[in-house]
């Protein structure tokens, strides 16, 4: 299957108010312009250096989307361009991205990464972490990062009926924190969750927001 029949079988699949992030890591440009040529334009990157070498070649209205571990010395690097960054998971790295994006007269639009998988390795807030976050004084001072919904990823497993417990718990997590601390804000609405594997359970649970790689662009290889 092509790259344009891959993306018109998931298009088919998901409602059209989900919005589709094509991962396009260790993928070539060219691969990429399939997708753009398809008519998606929010593509998702997870490493910098890549990111920043691709986005130059390619066309100015793609809205990228760092979805990777964010190391806080490089968020320089892409502050000037990016869209949104899906993986925030401290204050130290919403402060500097906030930093960066004021010296760079910008507004930046961030998602936080909320931990809802079993393995220890994946990054994010626990709940109670992030409601201390969201309470403290620190964060209304930020004023040029937007903070637009929250990310989760969850447990790589076959275990249908635990993603869909994760998401579930995400969502309702979500929901909570909607009414508790942005009733008021239009902005803060996406809730990014879902990747190949798991994308139909996560729309299913409430998802916004889908970051899709190899069931579009075919297998990385490394
Ligand atoms: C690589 C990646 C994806 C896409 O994964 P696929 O299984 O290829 O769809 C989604 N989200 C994050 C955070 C990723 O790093």
């Amino acid at each position: 299957m092509s790259v344009l029949q891959n993306i018109q079988e998931i298009r088919k699949h998901i409602p059209t108010e989900i919005k589709l992030v094509c991962v396009s890591k260790f993928h070539p440009e060219a691969t990429i312009m399939e997708a753009y040529n398809a008519g998606e334009r929010n593509f998702g990157e997870s490493r910098v250096q890549e990111l920043i070498s691709k986005q130059p070649n390619l066309p100015d209205d793609i809205q990228w989307h760092f979805i990777g571990h964010l190391q806080r010395n490089k968020i320089k690097n892409i502050i000037s361009f990016v869209s949104l960054i899906h993986g925030v998971d401290s204050l130290r790295v919403l402060k500097e991205i906030n930093r960066q994006a004021e010296m760079a007269g910008r507004t930046v639009s961030c998602l936080l990464q909320v931990h809802i998988a079993e393995e220890e390795s994946k990054f994010g807030f626990t709940e109670s972490e992030l409601i201390d976050l969201l309470s403290s004084d620190e964060i209304a001072e930020l004023k040029n990062t937007s903070i637009s919904g929250l990310m989760g990823m969850a447990t790589y497993t076959n275990d249908t009926e635990q993603v869909r417990n994760e998401f579930r718990t995400l969502k309702k997590f979500f929901d909570r924190v909607k009414t508790d601390f942005f009733a008021e804000n239009d902005s803060f609405r996406e809730l990014s969750m879902g990747m190949s594997q798991d994308y139909h359970i996560a729309v299913e649970e409430g998802s916004t927001m889908i970051r899709i790689g190899t069931s579009i662009f075919g297998e990385r290889e490394y």
